[in-house]
């Protein structure tokens, strides 16, 4: 690809790299403030004024109803609630007045009346004792944003919509915003925020979009239509390249797709430690349509599909049948090859916006995941229904998240049956001895994992959340990034402990954390007795080049080595040291 290279000087900013790939391209800049225009207005210019915040005011009311009527058609009437509370503000004189008032007797410009009113009124509601009113809030703020909008003509991005090849630059992206640009041309992006762990990353390595996080905001430099590298492999963005640099980055391109081509070769292979340990290589996936990319990829099944992403990029609640048919397409796939299918892991930051989840749901520790779905019988019985009807067409299994405990897991699986006797009941057909598996992705599950294995027919070992909450560390914040250590001895003495358990118990066990796609870690993995890791599908050849160039044995005398220092950062120096002594294949990888 030829680019224009710029006469200004080139600046490198250095990130976390969240998704490998080398792209040259423009840039596209999101910007997620919204500008207010903020002036001072003429006595003789409020009539005017008030009529322009009158006519914004009834073209958000217009598009309300459209979008209102719209979801009562589909029969979605709570969703259709959702907007009772925009339209209701916009008809309570109570606010209108107020910013009509504001501009009358402050002599400001329509755009500065609502911001400040809508501020004043959206401070009022989060700090009511009512916890209805306080929900609201968010409503109002969207709805304050939606008429600053119209007034200023500023169009809301939509991802979905950008048809040209670009990169995409922005404050945050959300893992929704990343599940829209696999649908269209967007090369890769990057963002100020963010971490290596956060979903928004692991969809981008997933999709095989490079991308760049946690860049700060050194990167409102580039505007939209700037020509910028992005070095997703090793973290770099570089703005304003010169003919130089962008003829380097050119040949890093060729290097890559070079590595890329040889990984390739790989795909059918069984792996193999070089003394004859099989290891199994699953993926995980988000969407059914990746299951090409398995294939591609040279997986053995799917140890992970994350089904929450088809409900975040949907507008309305999935029918039975639609969850079905995208089950079934993977499952028929994969077979006879085993899909894990993961019930839904919806909260945090991974978010339906049409079903208006409780705050607390925004929360790593609120009502998420299991937890959401025992709250919600209706949602979580007809993804078990899916599950079970797509287990008649293949090898199917289930697996619950955020299991704490033996009571969620018994009332997750006292669900299973009522789905299954509704099925018997309506005559359709499923696998009656489907596995029913947990993550383990707490500590309490991790520490009474001797209990759990009674009563679950495997494990999979979630590192990412395992991490997070056993050093009360929030995985998606870059603040507390040098907290979140993946080699700390809490982590690795809970993990092998569930190996151990689990292979005590007789049960299956794998790993489906980023830690499974590391080079390093799952050096260490395989050492603690791990047989089978689940990853994002494109790091898959590069982790079988790995495992076939060591030896079991050597993996196990390093881990019996590491568990035995008491920090992190002693580890990572020991491992350091000996990868380069004991495994200097894997310094390649590295
Ligand atoms: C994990 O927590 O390790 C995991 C695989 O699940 P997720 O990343 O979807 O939370
Ligand atoms: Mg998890």
């Amino acid at each position: 690809m030829t680019q224009r290279s710029s006469a200004q000087t080139p600046i490198t900013l250095t990130g976390i790299a969240a998704s490998p790939g080398v792209v040259i391209g423009e840039v596209f800049r999101i910007h997620d403030q919204l500008d207010i225009p903020r002036h001072p207005i003429r006595p003789e210019q409020v009539d005017s004024e008030i009529h322009r915040l009158d006519d914004a005011m009834a073209h958000v009311q217009r598009d309300l109803s459209a979008i209102r009527s719209r979801i009562l058609l589909d029969a979605h009437r709570k969703d259709a609630d959702i907007f009772q509370v925009h339209i209701m503000m916009l008809d309570d004189p109570m606010f209108t007045d107020r910013i009509r008032q504001d501009m009358e007797t402050r002599y400001i410009n329509a755009e500065a009346a609502v911001a400040d009113i809508g501020d004043e009124f959206i401070r009022a509601f989060s700090a009511s004792e009512n916890v209805h009113l306080r929900e609201k809030s968010v409503d109002l703020k969207d709805l304050v944003q939606q008429i600053i909008f119209v007034l200023t003509g500023q169009e809301r991005v939509d991802l979905s919509n950008l048809d040209t090849e670009v990169i995409v630059l922005a404050h945050d992206l959300t893992p929704s915003d990343t599940a829209l640009m696999r649908k269209n041309g967007i090369l890769a992006f990057a963002t100020e925020l963010g971490t290596r762990i956060s979903h928004t990353a692991i969809l981008a390595r997933s999709l095989g979009i490079p991308a760049v996080v946690g860049l700060g905001s050194e990167m409102a430099k580039a505007e939209t239509g700037d020509v910028v590298i992005i070095d997703g492999t090793h973290g770099y963005v570089i703005l304003h390249p010169n003919a130089e640099t962008i003829q380097q980055y050119q040949t890093e391109q060729e290097k890559y797709h070079a590595v890329e081509v040889e990984l390739a070769s790989l795909r059918d292979t069984e792996v193999q430690t070089r003394d004859g340990q099989r290891i199994e290589i699953a993926a995980n996936i988000e969407f059914h349509e990746e299951v090409e990319l398995i294939q591609k990829h040279g997986a053995k099944g799917i140890g992970l599909y994350r089904t929450e992403y088809f409900f975040m990029n949907q507008d309305h609640l999935p029918s039975e049948d639609e969850l079905f048919e995208s089950y079934r397409y993977v499952v028929e796939r994969v077979s006879p090859e085993v899909t894990i299918i993961r019930t839904l892991d919806l909260g945090g930051d991974k978010l339906a916006p049409y079903l208006r989840l409780p705050r607390s749901s925004h929360s790593l520790m609120g009502l998420r995941a299991i937890r959401l779905c025992l709250k919600h019988p209706d949602i979580f019985l007809t993804q078990l229904r899916a599950i079970l009807r797509a287990s008649a067409y293949g090898n199917a299994k289930i697996m619950f998240p955020m299991i704490s405990g033996l009571d969620e897991l018994r009332e997750a699986k006292w669900f299973v049956e009522i789905a299954q006797a509704e099925l018997t009941q309506r005559g359709i057909p499923f696998n009656p001895e489907i596995e029913i598996g947990i993550m383990i992705e707490l500590p309490s599950a991790a520490i009474i994992a001797d209990l759990l294995a009674k009563e679950a027919d495997f494990f999979s070992i979630g590192t990412n959340d395992l991490i997070q909450y056993s050093l009360a560390v929030d995985r998606r914040n870059e603040e507390t990034l040098s907290l979140y250590e993946p080699l700390h001895p809490a982590v690795l003495r809970l993990t092998q402990s569930v190996v151990q358990v689990a292979h005590d118990a007789g049960i299956d066990v794998s790993l489906c954390g980023e830690m499974a796609g590391d080079p390093v870690f799952s050096l260490l993995l395989i050492g603690m007795g791990l047989t089978k890791l689940s990853m994002s599908p494109p790091v898959i050849p590069e982790i079988k080049k790995v495992i076939s160039s060591i030896s079991l044995k050597e993996a196990q005398s390093l881990i019996a080595e590491i568990m035995k220092l008491p920090t992190a950062g002693e580890i990572e120096v020991y491992i350091w040291k000996e990868a380069v002594e004991r495994f200097p294949e894997l310094m390649n990888w590295v």
